[in-house]
C-alpha cells in the first residue's frame, strides 16, 4: 500500500489500494484488517491529497453469540502527502504525511482509517439470536429447552 510521488501525475488519477494491516484494537476486536478499493489521488505538486471509501474486512466476534464471523466495513479515508518535510501544517481531521518523494507508505494511515471506522456493533447478521441468558446455548441452533420466563402480569395489555 504504498503511493509513490515519483509516478504519480499531476491532476487527478486514481490509486488501487490493497493490502493488510494489524488492526491492535485489542482483544474482542479483529485482529487484522484487509483492506482495498480505489482512492481518488489530487496532486498539487506541493501536496497530494488521497481519499474515498476503501472496504475492511476481518474476522471479528459476534457481539450476540460470541461466533466468529466475516465482517465487511467502509473505511472513509481522507490524507495528505505533504511534500515539505519540515512543514507544520494541520489539516483538522485529514491525515497528514511529511515526505518530498519517492513511495509513501500508506499502511499506518490505513491502519488509522480502519481502526476508527471499526463498527461500533459487531453482529454476525441482523437476526442473530445469541445465546440464551441461562444457559449459554447457541439459540441460533434452535430453541435450547429453557423455560421462558413468565410474563410480569403487570405489562400485559399494554401496547
Ligand atoms: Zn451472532
Ligand atoms: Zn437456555
Amino acid at each position: 500500500m504504498y503511493l509513490d510521488l515519483d509516478r504519480t501525475p499531476a491532476g487527478r488519477s486514481e490509486l488501487d489500494v490493497a493490502g493488510t494491516v494489524a488492526l491492535g484494537l485489542g482483544e474482542g476486536f479483529a485482529p487484522e484488517a484487509t483492506i482495498s478499493g480505489e482512492l481518488t489521488l489530487q496532486n498539487l505538486e506541493s501536496r497530494v491529497l488521497a481519499s474515498g471509501t476503501l472496504q475492511a474486512s476481518g474476522m471479528a466476534e459476534c457481539a450476540r453469540c460470541l461466533s466468529a464471523f466475516a465482517m465487511r466495513w467502509d473505511v472513509p479515508v481522507e490524507l495528505m502527502v505533504l511534500r515539505d518535510p519540515h512543514s507544520n501544517e494541520t489539516e483538522g481531521d485529514t491525515l497528514l504525511i511529511l515526505q518530498r518523494d519517492g513511495e509513501v507508505d500508506l499502511a499506518e494511515s490505513l491502519r488509522e482509517s480502519a481502526a476508527l471506522a471499526y463498527p461500533q456493533m459487531t453482529i454476525c447478521r441482523d437476526e442473530c439470536r445469541g445465546l440464551c441468558a441461562s444457559c449459554g446455548a447457541d439459540l441460533n441452533d434452535g430453541p435450547c429447552g429453557c423455560v421462558e420466563e413468565p410474563v410480569d402480569p403487570r405489562w400485559e395489555g399494554l401496547p
